[in-house]
């Protein structure tokens, strides 16, 4: 029997927007194990930044990860290679993952998730944060999921 799917709501949970600003604490860069996949756009505008030739970039800066390649963190603090003073020091340059955060897909799944994301980052719900309208937030969200798509790729040697 075929099996009933509900129609999708017209509207998001999070219609009326979402509290969010960036403190700048750099706990998301820092303190545990995690990927910064990197789509080819951000290997090569990272490169650029850094007046590095890709290859070089490729090899000092990333490491593969089946078939992507994430930013490396170091051995033991876990913060990210760009991390300096808890400050990211490539913030203009910074790959499409970074900038998107917090409107990741599992983020915005439901007022839980969010609420889980929220116990990570401070900037998230914090009082003084402007509500992000919705708009904003499924544009943010819909750039995600684009980048996700164009993270498999391979570098020139
Ligand atoms: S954890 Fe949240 S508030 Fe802190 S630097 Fe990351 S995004 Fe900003």
């Amino acid at each position: 029997m075929e099996k009933i799917v509900a129609p999708p709501p017209d509207k998001p949970w999070f219609a009326e927007g979402l509290r969010f600003q960036c403190t700048g604490c750099g706990k998301c860069c820092s303190g545990s194990p995690g990927y910064v996949f990197l789509s080819e756009a951000d290997a090569y505008r990272l490169a650029e930044h850094l007046n590095l030739p890709i290859s070089t970039f490729q090899e000092q800066y990333t490491y593969p990860v089946d078939d992507r390649i994430s930013l490396i963190d170091l051995p033991e603090s876990h913060d990210c290679v760009f991390l300096k003073d808890h400050k990211c020091s490539i913030y203009e340059a910074r790959p499409s993952q970074c900038r998107t955060f917090p409107w990741w897909i599992h983020n915005l799944q439901d007022p839980t998730a969010w609420k889980e994301a929220a116990e990570h980052c401070e900037g998230i719900n914090h009082p003084d944060a402007p509500v992000v309208p919705s708009l904003v937030i499924q544009t943010q969200c819909l750039s995600y999921l684009d980048n996700l798509l164009e993270q498999n790729f391979s570098l020139p040697r």
